[in-house]
């Protein structure tokens, strides 16, 4: 028996597709897509025998798909339009465009079989090289038409999403300010009643210990209004950096220190690699601290309970090298592609429990966004490596950053201050 000839039948309507590929299905492998676009993709993964392409589709006037398979194959694939109309206009354009026949709505699917197989034989309706000529200049003529007609649409569409995103940055700004005044009195008055808790000397552990854990509370709040506030600022390009000179090492220990007590309380160790923690660098040291913040905070949240976590420092020629090694549960190669998108995370947030240094503990998917724009706002470069995701073998993770011309000589170092 002879391969099957494959067809490609592209059209908006279920039914219509449903049909076609039942009477269809003995003679020929069917292959269908609800809309232009879609058809066009199925086309150029894989060359069909034959096209099949209604001429009313939601996207892509058939006559555009006749012209692009002609671009792509040339006279190899012929294409078949199929229409509700019977009005020879509708007709002579899609001959204009480049189809080779015209088959009529409701489709006969008795006779199907063999007009196909004709068209695939060489079988072609006529169309007179004059009338072809007037067709195809009145096409033309039409698609500028809608071409000015999408573009203006486009244009009017994006100057509506800027303005959403203008409305939706200018809110998360407003609304974390409101939060961040009565936030900053309420940990102001906590801090007060622990405070006397402490000093009284019969004062109720009970007490102090609610105290303790209020306050932690807040803390954490405070951080996620901060990173709410940088996040909208930075994707509105808000933020300036502030380049002055100082010590690398002294910005990277800083942040690591702020979680001296996690890592004790989970059990990783971290070390530091590389030569050049003493060398001064041209940065905006705050931003830096903060990106180093959030992948140490990823390194850890992680990485389970007794892992490593290694930050290395190299100068490379010109170059700055940061890299923040982890033995955590690593990534997967789809992830790769998507960690660094806003407000992605892959913990469930209907599971998870909000942490910025429990195993697995959940963010809002903004923090590897942040480091981004932190990187760009210094003309640098981020990524990640890991060989795949595993929870049990714990492949882990690299993150890298390099920071382009960013050096100053060992020597500046000494005599670097040290900037707010
Ligand atoms: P969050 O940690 O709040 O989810 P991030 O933007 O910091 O958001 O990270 C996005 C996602 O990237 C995380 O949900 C996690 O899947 C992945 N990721 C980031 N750092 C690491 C790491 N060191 N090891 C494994 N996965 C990581």
């Amino acid at each position: 028996m002879s391969e099957k000839r494959c067809l490609l039948y592209i059209e908006d309507d279920p039914g219509a597709r449903t049909l076609v590929s039942k009477a269809l299905a003995r003679y020929f492998e069917v292959l269908t897509a609800p809309n232009g676009l879609e058809g066009l993709d199925l086309l150029a993964e894989r060359l069909p025998d034959i096209v099949m392409t209604d001429l009313d589709l939601p996207d892509l006037a058939g006559e555009i798909i006749a012209t692009r398979v002609r671009a792509i194959a040339g006279e190899s694939i012929p294409v078949v339009a199929v229409t509700t109309t019977a009005e020879k206009s509708v007709k002579d354009r899609a001959l204009a465009a480049g189809c080779i026949g015209v088959i009529q709505k409701p489709i006969d699917a008795h006779t199907l079989v063999d007009r196909l197989t004709a068209f695939l034989n060489g079988h072609t309706e006529e169309l007179s090289e004059q009338e072809r000529r007037r067709i195809t200049r009145e096409m033309q003529a039409d698609l500028t038409r809608q071409l000015e007609a999408m573009v203006r649409k486009l244009q009017e569409d994006n100057a509506e999403l800027r303005n959403l995103e203008r409305a939706k940055t200018a809110f998360l700004t407003q609304v974390s300010h409101e939060l961040r005044t009565p936030l900053t009195v309420l940990s102001g008055y906590v801090q007060m009643l622990r405070q006397q808790l402490y000093s009284d000397a019969y004062g109720d552990p009970g007490l102090r210990n609610l105290a303790d854990l209020s306050l932690n509370s807040l803390k954490r709040l405070n951080q996620v209004m901060n990173e709410v506030v940088v996040m909208a600022r930075l994707a509105a390009n808000q933020i300036e950096a502030f380049i002055a000179p100082i010590q690398i090492g002294l910005v990277v220990r800083e942040a690591i220190a702020e979680y001296r007590d996690a890592l004790e309380k989970r059990h990783l160790s971290i070390e530091e690699a590389g030569d050049s923690w003493n060398l001064v660098v041209m940065i905006d040291s705050s931003l830096l601290h903060m990106a180093m913040d959030n992948l140490l905070s990823n390194a850890i949240k992680y990485t389970p309970d007794g892992g490593r976590i290694g930050v290395l420092i190299e100068r490379e020629a010109d170059i700055l090298h940061i890299a923040i090694r982890d033995t955590g549960i690593g990534i997967s190669p789809d992830n790769l592609r998507l960690l660094f998108k806003p407000f992605y995370t892959s913990i469930d947030v209907n599971r998870g429990r909000t942490s910025k240094t429990d195993f697995m503990g959940m963010g809002m998917g903004i923090g590897l966004t942040i480091v981004t724009k932190i990187v760009e706002a210094h003309g640098g470069r981020l990524w990640a490596e890991s060989p795949g995701y595993d929870e049990e073998r714990c492949p882990g993770s690299t993150f890298h950053i390099l920071l382009p011309g960013a050096s100053l000589s060992e020597q500046a170092a000494r005599q670097a201050t040290r900037l707010p």
